[in-house]
């Protein structure tokens, strides 16, 4: 595997690095990123993010028609480590999937209001898929949506979870069931203003203190120019993009931050009086934490790397998903371990160690395990379509 950046590329990286020096702000920036992917919630960080789109920056991977710079995804991958490293927020949904579905599959008029307004970094996007009884298996989504041929619409209702982004968003980016005879082939994607009309948000907090939503539709009309593409097509698209965003997954970065910090905490800090550095379980830890981050980087770049070669690496994709969050939680374990009973203050109260950031890295880690597909669903994909074993069920 290949995976030296070219001169190019190493001089894009440069300039996004020095660009971050530049507008350094903690106003901007989690100088403790937790999330793997930092949102775009208050003023601030939507100024940042055109100060990015200024530069050119977001959708560098679209197509030159539609505003962008028709540069390789790795470009993409580039921007989104270097955030993710200073805490940053990312551009994630609005250029990634709800831009490249859009560019693809979107009517003219679709293309002309939304493509201009995501380019220059002025509207946010929540995503919809999941429902109480939906999550996994997110094709079995029930959100109805009825048609109404005399005002050229459809009425929709009922509940949507883990809405992130959904209190702040300006628009929805939403699946519903269209055609309630088929599974698959009977969900239909709808763009909604989340002001909408009959919309109502709920927060539902994590165990890491990070809020995410549910979504109430009580006759929500969405009118046919709404609509993504074709009808009863969602779910198709829904794959696509995904597919579409291997450049943009999650980075690796904020591990490595934390990482980087437990590592100096060792070097520096003592335990009953004696340097950690000196005790042998502290430094045989530290060296089986550093040997598996190596492993998530290389199982990261495998994806890259497969990506670039034009392939679809989902496989691989699973494989990183499931290593890397799961190294998250072992990081984080590890720390309270090293740290004693003072690694469980949260951030604020005094004897906090690192200002209680492993403490909160310890909830936090299990949310990454679940959002984005869980890590028995990852196993799944590793299992069939990587070993060919057969379906579980
Ligand atoms: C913080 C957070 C943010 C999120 N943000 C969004 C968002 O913005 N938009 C959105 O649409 N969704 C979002 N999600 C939803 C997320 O994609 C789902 O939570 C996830 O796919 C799991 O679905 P579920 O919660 O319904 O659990 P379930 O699917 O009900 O799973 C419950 C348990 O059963 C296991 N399980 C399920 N099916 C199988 C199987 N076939 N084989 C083996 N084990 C199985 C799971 O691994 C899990 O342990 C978010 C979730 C979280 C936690």
């Amino acid at each position: 595997m290949d995976f030296e950046f070219s001169e190019a590329e190493k001089q894009f990286q440069r300039e996004v690095e020095a660009f971050l020096v530049e507008h350094h702000s903690l106003d901007v920036m989690d100088a403790n990123p937790e999330q793997l992917s930092q949102t775009v919630e208050t003023p601030a960080k939507r100024a940042f993010m055109r100060k990015l789109a200024a530069r050119g920056w977001l959708g560098m991977s679209w197509p030159e028609q539609y505003g962008g710079l028709d540069r390789p995804g790795i470009y993409d991958f580039i921007l989104t480590e270097a955030l993710s490293r200073v805490g940053a927020p990312q551009c994630g949904k609005g250029v990634g999937i709800v831009g490249k579905t859009v560019i693809r599959h979107g009517s003219d008029a679709m293309k002309s209001y939304f493509l201009p307004r995501i380019i220059r970094g002025e509207i946010e996007f929540a995503i919809g898929y999941s429902e109480p009884q939906s999550g996994s298996d997110a094709a079995s989504m029930m959100l109805k949506a009825v048609r109404d041929e005399q005002r050229g619409g459809w009425v929709l209702n009922g509940q949507k979870t883990w809405t992130t982004s959904a209190h702040f968003a300006d628009w929805y980016w939403v699946g519903a069931r269209t055609d309630p005879a088929q599974k698959h082939k009977g969900i239909t994607l709808f763009l909604i203003e989340m002001d909408h009309p009959g919309l109502s948000i709920e927060p539902t907090w994590t165990i890491g203190d990070e809020r995410t939503n549910e979504v109430f539709f009580d006759d929500v009309f969405v009118s046919d120019d709404f609509v993504v593409g074709e009808l009863n097509r969602g779910w198709t698209y829904i794959c696509e993009a995904l597919d579409l965003e291997r450049f943009a997954m999650m980075p690796v970065g904020p591990v490595e931050m934390k990482f980087e910090a437990l590592r100096d905490y060792v070097a520096t800090e003592s335990c009953d009086g004696e340097p950690l550095c000196d005790d042998p379980v502290a430094r045989k830890k530290i060296a089986q934490l550093a040997t598996q981050l190596e492993v998530a980087r290389m199982l990261q770049r495998r994806v890259i790397a497969s990506a670039i070669a034009g392939g679809v690496p989902t496989v691989e994709s699973s494989m990183y998903k499931l290593y890397m969050t799961q190294f998250g939680q072992r990081l984080a374990d590890a720390a309270l371990d090293l740290m004693g009973h003072d690694g469980q203050l949260k951030p604020g109260e005094p004897d906090a160690q690192l200002d209680g950031r492993f403490e909160r890295s310890y909830r936090y880690t299990v949310v990454d395990t679940i959002g984005g597909g869980t890590s028995e669903i990852q196993k799944n994909i590793i299992a069939q379509r990587g070993l060919g074993l057969p379906r579980s069920f």
